[in-house]
């Protein structure tokens, strides 16, 4: 069985030459009518047609199945969507409209490890791994089920991606033919709470352009260890060396995402021992106001305070984008995903 959204075109065409002496026309026109355009009646297009006996080959052999989309919900332009995979277990996805285009943040994880405390999925435990087509599998859903346009991929969804490593670039890859989604790399960003080695095997491979965003989240291990167990193994000194060594390429920032919550990690002190932590790196970093999550004690900061602490940092040298988190209302917000409302 050829589970297509597992698959890059190159890849179809091995196996097309390998198992029926078949190549690249009918692999691209197959990747034409499946990723561009959502058919999976594929065998009866042109191409499939005028070799009937391929055609009739191939039946029942190639499968789309990027899970069902039961539950959509809206706030104004954004979406998020609940898609049923086929063991039943289900899987959130957002869309964020952006001003030209679309961005879609995608799971790569039913449920997660690593147990941040702000965090929704946290919360959930681990279930399992997604498969390559369960995660590439939401971006065709997302165009050609809820027919919008997407034009970035941010792995931000429920789920650590590089402890999901080897299926995450299975997807990424995917994602990227052109031929296929034709999502470029410098379009994709995929947010760690800084696992070291998933970060150093990324570092080897040849991903140029591909954005990396540390959940960064505290100033200094005390407080971060406290939010995001991951720190006591892995502390802050170790992720900044993975990241030094990272080779970045020209130009290239690492995004931080720093969750600002009031009277936790949110003091001028704060800032200025973040800002002492990013230096030297390229660093942009975003900084949210924490959205309040059902039966967790953390506060939202006020908007002072959310101006101060980027101004600090700003005056430090750093870029800062502040963001009050879209999506509150269906909790699709940073952290949220997970609680099906
Ligand atoms: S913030 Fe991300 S890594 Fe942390 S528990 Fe939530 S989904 Fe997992």
């Amino acid at each position: 069985m050829i589970d297509i959204l597992e698959f890059t075109l190159e890849h179809l065409i091995q196996t097309f030459d390998k198992d029926y002496g078949k190549g690249r026309f009918h692999a691209q026109a197959l990747f034409r009518d499946i990723f561009k355009q959502g058919n999976t009646h594929f065998l009866l297009s042109p191409e499939f047609l005028d070799s009937p006996r391929f055609a009739r080959a191939l039946a029942g052999k190639v499968s789309v199945n990027p899970g069902e989309v039961v539950k959509t919900f809206a706030e104004g332009e954004l979406t998020k969507f609940i898609t049923r995979l086929e063991d039943g277990l289900e899987i959130e996805s957002v869309i964020i409209p952006m001003t030209r285009h679309n961005t879609l943040c995608v799971s790569s994880q039913v449920g997660c490890k690593m147990g941040c405390k702000f965090c929704e999925t946290g919360r959930m435990g681990f279930k399992r791994n997604l498969r390559i087509s369960e995660i590439t599998g939401q971006i065709y859903n997302a165009r050609h089920t809820l027919k919008k346009d997407i034009k970035n991929i941010v792995f931000m969804g429920m789920g650590e991606p590089l402890d999901n490593f080897d299926n995450l670039i299975g997807a990424i890859q995917v994602m990227n033919e052109q031929q296929g989604f034709d999502i470029a790399l410098r379009h994709m960003t995929l947010s760690t709470v800084g696992l070291v080695p998933g970060i150093e095997r990324l570092a080897k491979l040849a991903m140029p352009g591909l954005r990396l965003a540390i959940s960064i989240n505290a100033p200094n291990d005390t407080i971060r260890s406290r939010l995001m167990p991951i720190n006591k193994t892995l502390p802050l000194a170790r992720l900044k060396k993975s990241l030094t060594n990272f080779p970045l390429g020209k130009r290239g920032v690492f995004l931080f995402e720093y969750i600002l919550i009031k009277g936790l990690n949110d003091s001028p002190a704060h800032a200025a021992l973040l800002a002492d932590f990013i230096y030297p790196l390229p660093v942009r970093l975003n900084l949210i106001a924490y959205n309040p999550v059902q039966g967790l004690d953390y506060e939202s900061p006020s908007d002072e305070q959310m101006h101060e602490f980027a101004d600090l940092l700003s005056a430090r040298g750093i870029m800062v984008i502040k963001r009050w988190s879209r999506g509150r209302s269906v909790a699709a917000g940073c952290g949220q995903l997970g609680r099906n409302v």
